[in-house]
């Protein structure tokens, strides 16, 4: 895939305004953005770190992965975002390959990214996301 860097690290946590308030507080940083994911049912809050951004998502519903995540295993680091070019084709290499995926064509995520996740039990049990910017 030959990823080109750590888009971005997300990070579950339980209350969005709340973890917002602490990471700004904590480690000087500002939350440019706040953006639903309705099709996840999540709220996303991003942080700039160089080039790597910090993704808090907070589930908007019971039935959100993260609200499932966080009962499993509590606040954390829910996935890994690594940036690469041509991601249909990067899915299907890793399909032919075996490796066992979540999204097997990308969806829109934050900040008009193509994402598919990557399950963890392919990749030794961090689940990661592979985005594409396609405008930039
Ligand atoms: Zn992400």
């Amino acid at each position: 895939m030959n990823p080109s860097h750590i888009e971005h690290i997300g990070i579950a946590v339980a209350d969005l305004k709340n973890a917002i308030d602490h990471y700004e507080k904590v480690f000087g940083m500002k939350c440019y953005n706040i953006e639903e994911v309705a099709e996840q049912k999540v709220r996303t809050a991003f942080f700039r770190v160089g080039q790597t951004k910090i993704e808090l998502l907070e589930a908007t519903s019971p039935e959100s992965p993260i609200a499932r995540f966080i009962e499993n295993r509590g606040e954390g680091i829910h996935h890994i975002a690594f940036a690469v070019r041509g991601i249909e084709e990067q899915l299907k290499h890793a399909e032919r390959q075996g490796v066992k995926l979540i999204d097997s064509v990308p969806r829109k995520g934050a900040e008009g990214l193509d994402i598919a996740f990557i399950h963890p039990r392919s990749t030794h049990g961090v689940m990661i996301e592979i985005c594409e910017d396609k405008n930039g």
